[in-house]
């Protein structure tokens, strides 16, 4: 009997467990020759998960958890889980149900057919914020331009994994980890599969805009140096436009003499000048950033408690 791991980060999610569970079980009641077994990641939660955590962990067999010290973000959570998941192929999925375990039947029958990953994306996105949304499919189509990875519009963090594939990822050093980008940058063929987009019944969304902008950066930052090619080519660009204008006012000057209006392209020029100038310190501010993060080698996340036995903890490991 193959066995397969269901990881499922949680931040403040006591309203939708023992619903999720429950909705879940149905679903792998009816599939044969497959068990299941749960990693639920308590993300330093406010509310009472952990303690519905551990209620289901004494009442199901199958239920295993992580607490976290604080809240470590959804990318750590899913990186414990992945850690921990022994199974024979790995799901990870949101505690909220937008996740449909429905799906469950295609993943199965894509990875036995030979995917090393089958993954779900949203055809639709009724009910969800609006300028979410457009924002959302500007990012993603930016972001494919210049990372070069597969990542359709609408690609969640819902997806089936084949054991190489899950020991691939663990393998990746980086600390800083967003994990839309490193799956499909391990590589690995991918089935995606279709879903409507499900709407949140209980509890509520964990992202703000805020949160969702500095998801974005890292989604470019963390897998491309491109954005620093690009300032080169601005740089060069802008030089060659200021050569031509510049023998074009010498020219004049010669010509004509000296002409002292020239306020309004001045100001202009120095503006625009100025504004490309901290942009790229930006930029460049954004690479040094992450390397100093990088380098401070701080583990991912830290574990207060778990009822896994030999927990796989994230710990600090010489570089
Ligand atoms: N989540 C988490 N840590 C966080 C934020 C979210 O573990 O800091 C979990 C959350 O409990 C849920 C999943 O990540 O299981 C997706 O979060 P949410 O439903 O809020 O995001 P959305 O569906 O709005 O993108
Ligand atoms: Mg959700």
């Amino acid at each position: 009997m193959k066995k397969i791991s269901v990881v499922v980060p949680c931040y403040n999610e006591q309203d939708v467990l023992t619903t999720f569970y429950k909705e879940t079980e149905k679903i792998t009641a009816t599939i044969d020759g497959y068990s299941f077994e749960y990693i639920f990641i308590d993300d330093g939660s406010k509310d009472d998960t952990l303690i519905i955590l551990k209620g289901m962990a004494s009442s199901y067999d199958n239920v295993k958890y992580i607490s976290f010290t604080r809240n470590f973000g959804k990318e750590a959570g899913i990186l414990a889980g992945l850690k921990n998941a022994d199974g024979d192929y790995t799901i990870v999925m949101d505690a909220d149900l937008q996740h449909p375990p429905v799906l469950f039947y295609k993943f199965i029958e894509g990875i036995e057919n030979g995917y090393d990953c089958c993954a779900a994306y949203r055809t639709t996105r009724k009910g969800e914020n609006k300028l979410r949304n457009v924002l959302s499919r500007f990012f993603y189509r930016i972001n494919s331009r210049i990372t070069e990875l597969d990542m359709p519009h609408g690609a969640v963090d819902y997806r089936i994994m084949s054991r190489r594939m899950v020991d691939a990822i663990c393998s990746l050093p980086e600390k800083q980890r967003f994990s839309k980008g490193i799956f499909s940058w391990v590589g690995f063929n991918t089935l995606w599969i279709p879903y409507e987009n499900v709407e949140r019944t209980m509890g509520s969304t964990k992202w703000n805009f805020r949160s969702l902008t500095k998801y974005a950066m890292d989604g470019i930052f963390s897998f491309t140096v491109k954005p620093l090619k690009i300032l080169v080519i601005i740089g060069f660009i802008i030089s060659f436009a200021a050569i031509v204008y510049a023998a074009f006012i010498l020219i004049k000057t010669l010509a004509l003499g000296i002409d002292a209006p020239g306020y309004a392209s001045l100001m202009i020029m120095l503006l625009f000048l100025g504004g490309i100038i901290e942009i790229s310190i930006g930029i460049v501010g954004e690479y040094i950033a992450r390397m100093y993060n990088e380098l401070k080698n701080r583990p991912v996340y830290i574990t207060s408690e778990s009822n896994i036995e030999k927990e796989n903890n994230d710990e600090i490991t010489d570089k």
